[in-house]
């Protein structure tokens, strides 16, 4: 008999899509079980609900089936509060930006108007945290799989303060997630994880935030079930769900962000709903997606060249050789940069800014008033520059001026600087081409200036030292040869002092 090959059998095998709830009953059946469920987890205590909504398709769908639940209660039995919550990281989609923060309006008047205890929120991250602080401020490099910075301070932070402020004034929280095990074997396999742990009926322990329970009714949908209950159950707080499929449309990934509460859950920039500057994902294929499809969505295109910008395989011209600390961290004997330069960090916010006024001249009407960085980044940019970097120059509101033709809001720091800015061009010039004795004496010259108005200076002298460390070498090589030395001491085998040696030579 002769065999086949593989392919040849796939090929000629007729496979047969799963016709969505099938074999759960049918829609209607599905529908009915899960909100009855709902309704009896919802009454069953005082503990405060928390739906996690990103916008998309698993959270829409969780939150409609909640909606569902509640309404068919009566009106004294929905005493409990549900609070809708969804991260906003302000470097979103813009796009998808528009959608959710539209939603959680007319999602707020519905529930009012419904007399339903559902609270949405929007929630963004601490202005110390934000993308362009890390990266703009601090010079953090653009996200990398080794380097993903990003998602603990832009989702995790703000939902899980979120919670932990409904677990402390109520003792307790439930979680309900739009989680699936179809969308990742990891994620079925955490998900299975839980469930063996489980202590109340369909309510699983949350590993990451004590006292808090996570709920996900929809754990064992598939895709196309969540789009057919998507399409065929009509939204119940009025946000088209067929708009929402039109997002979707034209996208080759149609993974969904989902509401981030731990550092287990799969990048989520390689889905529609991800940062648009995420470097996390080849190109941003959604951004793309939508300005290939739609003359109105072009004035997205300088964001998509930002992304790309930021996404350079080798960008060490742009990062100093020395980590935030001034300190040498090699790897196969090779130095690994530390954060972005001044320089780079400047050119960045110019692009930025940039981006931003373009937008603003040539966007559609609606998003003329688009905030790419907002003004409290900027502050806390400006602070860091000049406060903890010792960047005295100041640079911030000369460039915001370059770049959007209008003054920077705000009074000068002259009187906090070390050296005047105009000073600054002086040292530069008797510094010469050395640029990190520049560096250095400007940065002496600002701890001088930071201990001078205090009362008691105790600390100066190993700022001081601090610093001197920090510029401790004639250039890069010569940094590098001394870290590879320091680590050649560190592995090399002891051997005995001269002391010793004398000691054993007269024995
Ligand atoms: S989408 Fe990308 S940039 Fe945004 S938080 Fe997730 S990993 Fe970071």
């Amino acid at each position: 008999m002769t065999t086949l090959p593989r392919s040849a059998v796939m090929l000629n095998t007729p496979t047969r899509r799963a016709i969505p709830f099938e074999d759960k009953g049918g829609l209607a059946a599905v529908v009915s079980e899960i909100t009855s469920e709902i309704r009896e987890l919802y009454t069953a205590d005082q503990v405060p609900w928390v739906v996690g909504y990103s916008g998309g398709k698993d959270s829409t769908a969780v939150l409609q089936l909640v909606w569902i639940a509640l309404q068919g209660l009566p009106s004294e039995q929905r005493t409990k509060p549900v609070y809708v919550i969804s991260t906003d990281t302000l470097v979103e989609n813009p796009v998808v930006a528009a959608w959710v923060t539209g939603s959680l309006d007319t999602m707020r008047q519905a529930a009012e108007g419904q007399g339903l205890p559902i609270q949405p929120n929007r929630l963004i991250p601490d202005v110390k945290d934000t993308f362009w602080v890390g990266l703009i401020g601090k010079g953090y490099p653009a996200p990398r799989p080794k380097f993903r910075w990003c998602t603990e301070r832009l989702k995790i932070r703000p939902s899980n303060s979120f919670i932990r402020r409904v677990v402390h004034d109520h003792g307790e929280a439930i979680l309900v997630l739009g989680i699936r095990k179809a969308e990742s074997q990891a994620r079925a396999r955490v998900m299975e994880r839980h469930e063996k742990r489980r202590v109340r009926d369909r309510l699983s322990p949350n590993g990451n935030l004590p006292n808090s329970l996570v709920y996900s009714p929809i754990e064992d949908w598939s895709n196309d079930e969540v789009w057919t209950f998507l399409m065929q159950q009509a939204n119940p707080w009025g946000h088209a769900n067929k708009d929402l499929l039109t997002m979707y449309q034209g996208a080759s990934s149609d993974g969904e962000c989902p509401l981030v509460v731990d550092s287990s859950t799969p990048s989520c920039g390689d889905s529609r709903f991800g940062c648009w500057t995420c470097t996390l994902v080849d190109k941003d294929k959604s951004m793309s997606a939508m300005i290939q499809n739609d003359e109105e969505k072009e004035w997205m295109l300088p964001l998509l060249e930002l992304r790309d910008e930021l996404d350079v395989a080798d960008d060490s011209h742009l990062r100093d050789w020395r980590k935030m600390n001034g300190s040498i961290q090699l790897f196969y004997d090779r130095n690994v940069p530390g954060p972005y330069t001044q320089k780079a960090r400047e050119d960045w916010l110019s692009k930025l800014l940039n981006a931003q006024t373009w937008i603003r001249e040539h966007a559609p009407e609606s998003v003329r008033n688009i905030e790419l960085i907002t003004m409290d980044e900027l502050h806390e940019i400006r602070r860091i520059w000049v406060f903890e970097k010792h960047e005295v120059e100041d640079s911030l509101p000369r460039i915001y001026k370059q770049e959007t033709g209008e003054d920077f809001p705000g009074g000068p720091l002259d009187q906090h600087l070390a050296v005047a800015t105009d000073e600054v061009e002086l040292l530069r010039e008797v510094c010469g081409d050395d640029e990190l004795h520049f560096l250095t004496m400007r940065e002496l010259l600002a701890v001088e200036r930071k201990f001078r108005t205090m009362t008691r200076r105790s600390g100066l002298f190993e700022a001081l030292e601090k610093t001197i460390k920090k510029g401790y070498y004639a250039d890069k090589e010569d940094a590098v040869d001394m870290a590879l030395r320091n680590q050649h001491n560190k592995t090399a085998p002891m051997l005995p002092g001269l002391d010793e040696v004398s000691a054993d030579a007269s024995a």
